[in-house]
């Protein structure tokens, strides 16, 4: 062995297996069939399209459309109902201590003395 690709091209030529005989040129590789075309379920006129999934019920424009409306009316409802704003950490301890106390009736000066 002389050089890397003398040594490669020896090894292609000699070692591998003979190329399949018209086969795998002629036919290009089965892709799956497409979809038929289906009516699509948005608003607006009639109008068909090809769905990339059997599940598929609308068209890209209107299933973009389907979702801004969603978001729009998730967001005007959050804006119409604002969550109330979480309890700060001492609100949180407090409340704990008190159910605490409520509880068990242990620790508090009443039950001490
Ligand atoms: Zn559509």
């Amino acid at each position: 062995m002389r050089t890397a690709f003398g040594f490669l091209a020896h090894r292609m030529v000699e070692k591998l297996p003979p190329r399949p005989e018209g086969t795998a040129e002629s036919t290009p590789p089965p892709s799956p069939l497409p979809l038929p075309l289906i009516a699509c379920d948005g608003p607006g006129e009639v109008h068909l399209f090809r769905p990339h999934e059997s599940w598929v019920t609308t068209c890209g424009p209107c299933h973009r459309e389907q979702q801004r409306a969603h978001w729009a009316d998730l967001m005007a409802r959050a804006e119409a109902h604002p969550a109330p704003p979480p309890p700060t950490w001492r609100e949180r301890v407090a409340s704990e201590i008190q159910a605490n106390e409520v509880a068990s009736g242990y620790g508090t000066r009443a039950t001490a003395t």
